[in-house]
């Protein structure tokens, strides 16, 4: 179950964190990855350590997803790489919070540009390729505070909301050529993105969680196994909370 042997992947912002995760369950899973990152190398050059550990190929691509030529180019050069792509993580994130009167447009700009128009141009990017070959899996990192908001986060909750809308979007679009387009919402997962946080916080979040524990980026990357399958084949414009519970309806 879950074999993804034969499989090539792109992991965007796969050198740390959650991304990192998903890539090296993908690769346990036998696909091949090519994972993105922006400024921090020496992370992506372990993280193709422990792939390459794992017998498959691996190739780190820097890139800011935000512009998007790079964005572009990360797509092109992972396609490059590995001869074809079947799966993509939109993965790579950012947070500037503050309260909304407080945000500036660079704030606005830079967390919408990251996190939402970076998918938008990935996901183009890589369509290309997997309706030619009339397959392939799209899965992209939302958060829960894309679903429920959270405050001090509206930047960072309408770019994860967005992301939400243009999954469901994409996945009508492209369902007839056996591409399956979805979302992974994780809650609060330990990562340098939440490393920030004060105690206080930290209590008030675990308060939210019935599972009275945070996540962490091995919670996650099973999610993406299970979406990046064939197995899920019939499971598209979904969003799957990993979340200890956070959000329920
Ligand atoms: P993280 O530990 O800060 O790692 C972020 C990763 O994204 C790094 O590999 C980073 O590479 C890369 N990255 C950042 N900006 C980029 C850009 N402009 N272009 C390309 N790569 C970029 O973050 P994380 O917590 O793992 O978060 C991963 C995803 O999960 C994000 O989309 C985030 O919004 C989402 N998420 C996280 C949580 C959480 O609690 N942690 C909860 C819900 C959703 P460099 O080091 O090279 O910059």
């Amino acid at each position: 179950m879950f074999d993804l042997t034969g499989k090539c992947a792109l992991v965007t912002g796969g050198s740390r964190g959650i991304g990192r995760a998903i890539a090296l369950a993908l690769a346990q899973h036998g696909a091949d990855v090519v994972i993105n990152y922006a400024r921090n190398a020496e992370a992506a050059d372990r993280a193709v350590e422990d792939l390459r550990a794992l017998g498959v190929r691996a190739e780190a691509v820097r890139g800011d997803v935000a512009v998007p030529e790079e964005a572009v180019g990360a797509v092109e050069a992972a396609i490059r790489a590995l001869g074809r792509l079947d799966i993509l993580v939109n993965n790579a994130g950012m947070t500037h919070d503050d309260l909304v009167l407080r945000l500036g447009q660079d704030d606005w700009d830079t967390v919408l540009n990251t996190n939402l128009r970076g998918t938008f141009f990935c996901t183009k990017a890589a369509l290309r390729g997997m309706i030619r070959q009339r397959w392939g899996r799209i899965i992209n990192v939302t958060s829960v505070a894309g679903l429920i908001g959270n405050a001090g986060q509206a930047n960072y909750s309408a770019a994860k909301a967005g992301i939400i809308g243009f999954a469901k979007a994409v996945a009508k679009e492209v369902a007839g050529r056996n591409i399956t387009v979805n979302a992974i919402a994780p809650g609060f997962v330990e990562t340098e993105m939440t490393a920030a946080l004060t105690e206080q916080q930290r209590e008030a979040i675990l308060r939210q969680i019935p599972m009275a524990r945070t996540g962490v980026p091995a919670d996650v990357a099973p999610a993406a196994v299970f979406l990046a399958s064939e197995e899920a084949a019939y499971v598209t414009a979904h969003v799957l909370t990993v979340d200890g519970g956070l959000v329920s309806y």
